[in-house]
């Protein structure tokens, strides 16, 4: 029984996360795929990022059409910075059967040796990766031979960041997030009043 965890701080969660979910749950046998939104500092929200509640009610919004994938509170639950190795230790102790896939963008694989434990998180899950943008396919190819057990899915890049999106909402600019974010993402952005600022 394989897993798979994609872990972000999805503020907000766009059509580009979404995307590389499909995209990986396509390309490899998965029975159980969770999406866990990392815990921001509060002085973080204090510049005017989401809350956890936020982020979980976008996410869950964004993933309710998804088959087979739930959205974790585990990280935001928890104390202190989120490190990953936690979290993969965490579920590989809960599904000790099978591959436990690690999902990511190609900018995260990338600056993979940086991570905390990295060796060990390594041993401890398979990094699935796919291309954020065109601009990093090779130097992704190279990486993956750095790491064999990782998993490259070549994909043709969606372009888009949640910094972007929140540049977008903080100007009022909603009909140019439409065919980035999920409809009902961007009804709760709008709602809620979300990154713009509150001076
Ligand atoms: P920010 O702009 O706030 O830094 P972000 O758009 O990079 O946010 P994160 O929540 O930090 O989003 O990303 C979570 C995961 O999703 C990371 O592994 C990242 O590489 C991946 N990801 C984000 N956007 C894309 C995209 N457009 N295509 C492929 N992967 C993506």
């Amino acid at each position: 029984m394989n897993t798979a965890i994609f872990g972000g701080t999805f503020d907000p969660v766009h059509n580009g996360h979404i995307r590389l979910l499909r995209t990986v749950l396509q390309a490899v046998e998965v029975e159980n795929a969770f999406i866990i939104p990392d815990r921001i500092p509060p002085h973080k929200q204090a510049l005017g990022l989401s809350s956890g509640q936020d982020r979980l009610e976008m996410l869950r919004l964004a993933a309710a059409g998804l088959d087979r994938v739930t959205v974790s509170d585990w990280e935001l639950e928890r104390e202190g910075k989120s490190y990953s190795y936690y979290t993969v230790k965490h579920f590989r102790e809960l599904y000790p059967e099978g591959e436990l896939y690690f999902i990511m963008g190609s900018d995260m694989l990338l600056s993979f040796d940086k991570w905390y434990k990295a060796e060990e998180l390594m041993k401890l899950c398979t990094p699935l990766c796919i291309t954020r943008s065109a601009a990093d396919t090779d130097a992704c190819r190279e990486k993956a031979r750095q790491y064999p057990s990782a998993v490259f899915v070549e994909a043709e890049p969606f372009e888009v960041s949640s910094t972007q999106i929140r540049r977008l909402a903080a100007e009022g600019r909603y009909d140019e997030l439409e065919p980035l974010v999920d409809p009902k993402v961007l009804g709760y952005i709008i709602e809620k009043k979300l990154y713009i600022s509150k001076d």
